[in-house]
């Protein structure tokens, strides 16, 4: 291939040896939840490609949008006061959507440039509100914020940070909510919950609450190994930050759009962020766009902090791109007209039911969801939860089996993470999950 797989070799959560003997796998078409390769094999595309393409891989009205656009106005840019029609019904679109109606979106190409933008807003914020030397973020051990410097450097992945972190950049890193993972002996869910939110307070009292900007966090990790958070979890953590007068920044460039079973994840787990980042499902994955959503409040601030500075030096040539807001528009329209939330809480249970028989299965240590969104643990004991040797890399073996049973999945580490377009249907969950059953065995063998 003359593009670099170097992505995938950098990537130790994947097992580039077993990529290697796999050979690339070169999509040509598809079909609903189905991708053809170059051979004419078809697989049932259990990530939705990168978590994202909600509506499968051919939606016609989303070729019709991108294209009767492009014949109308095929690039412009949005700097200085420059609009146009897709982008500002878009914003409206999403806005109403969101949990923040009176609150403004400010466009980009990706995820990663929305954290960034969110990020920079928070610093103008607190500059607005006379504390300039509020700089800090704290992130989350297993988060994953993108790929850009400071994506990476929010990121508490080993893989991410490890050669890319900015040097002594001021994020502190907190305990991820993975129970299974993390609790410890005899602790129950709400000591488990009280016990990080105090070690948050510690954190922020270590550092000095007047140094602290934000806090960002995704509600459900997903890179991270898709981590569920227990319920009174963000509740309790809001609740602390808002006395320290800390900003909660949600990234749900993940669960947006109705992966968790409502419009955005923090709605799932009950919190109400400052702001929030939305990408990926936003155009279904068809097009690449992110945005940063603000409450009113933040953008009063931080218009006037911009004002009185005299400059807000930030924006992407493509952002509000009129052919990516087109298909974004198109994308949360058929997000209406299908009724996507009675879609997902229609799925869900069943979603739910595939995941927990595979909880029997002797591999399985944990199996988790939330909405449409689950994973399988895979541990070498299940009575002690102790995980595999990282070097057996078992997790990558089982994409591979299932790749030989025409099924997509994607190992995060041992967590093999399940995300369906979420226009699947039951008889395709259910085959779905008949093809990972079938890995798992062959993996047992
Ligand atoms: N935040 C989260 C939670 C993500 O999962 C991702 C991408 N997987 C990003 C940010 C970065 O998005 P992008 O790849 O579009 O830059």
């Amino acid at each position: 291939l003359a593009h670099t797989d170097l992505n995938c070799l950098l990537h130790p959560q994947t097992d580039p040896a077993a990529l290697v003997a796999q050979g690339p796998l070169i999509l040509e078409s598809g079909d609903g939840v189905f991708v053809t390769d170059s051979s004419g094999r078809s697989y049932l595309e259990g990530m939705s490609s990168l978590w994202c393409a909600s509506l499968g891989f051919n939606e016609p009205r989303l070729a019709r949008a991108a294209a009767d656009q492009i014949s109308r106005l095929g690039t412009y840019h949005t700097f200085n006061r420059r609009s146009n029609p897709a982008v500002i019904e878009l914003a409206e679109r999403l806005l109403a959507l969101s949990p923040m109606p009176d609150g403004k979106a400010l466009f980009a190409n990706s995820g990663s440039e929305a954290v960034d933008t969110m990020i920079k807003l928070a610093w103008l914020y607190h500059s607005g509100r006379g504390a300039p030397e509020r700089r800090k973020i704290i992130s989350r051990r297993r988060a994953y914020h993108g790929s850009t410097v400071l994506g990476a450097t929010l990121s508490g992945l080993p893989s991410m940070r490890g050669a890319f972190a900015w040097p002594d950049p001021g994020v502190i890193f907190a305990e991820a909510p993975h129970f299974y993972t993390c609790a410890e002996a005899g602790e129950s869910e709400e000591a488990f919950v009280d016990r990080l939110v105090a070690e948050v307070a510690a954190l922020i009292a270590a550092e000095g609450a007047g140094s602290i900007a934000a806090m960002i966090a995704e509600p459900v990790m997903g890179a991270g190994g898709v981590i569920i958070p227990p319920s009174g979890y963000f509740p309790k953590l809001a609740e602390l930050l808002r006395e320290k007068g800390i900003l909660l920044l949600s990234d749900e460039v993940i669960c947006g759009f109705g992966r968790t079973g409502e419009w955005f994840g923090c709605q799932t787990f009950g919190f109400r962020p400052d702001m929030m980042s939305v990408a990926k499902a936003l155009s279904s994955g068809y097009q690449p766009i992110g945005a940063t959503l603000l409450t009113a409040e933040i953008h009063d601030v931080v218009s006037a902090e911009a004002s009185r500075l005299g400059v807000l030096g930030h924006g992407f040539t493509y952002a509000g791109h009129p052919v990516t807001s087109a298909v974004a528009l198109e994308t949360l329209k058929i997000y209406e007209e299908m009724d996507l939330l009675a879609q997902v809480r229609a799925r869900a249970p069943a979603f739910l039911d595939h995941i927990n028989a595979l909880a029997g299965h002797p591999l399985v240590g944990e199996a988790r969801a939330v909405g449409l969104i689950g994973a399988v643990e895979l541990v070498a004991d299940r009575a002690t939860r102790r995980p595999f040797a990282s070097e057996a890399g078992i997790g990558a073996r089982l994409v591979t089996l299932a790749l030989d049973q025409g099924l997509i999945v994607r190992n995060l580490g041992d967590a093999i993470a399940i995300c369906p377009p979420l226009i699947v249907t039951t008889a395709e969950l259910e085959l779905l999950f008949n093809r990972l059953r079938q890995a798992l065995d062959a993996l047992a063998l």
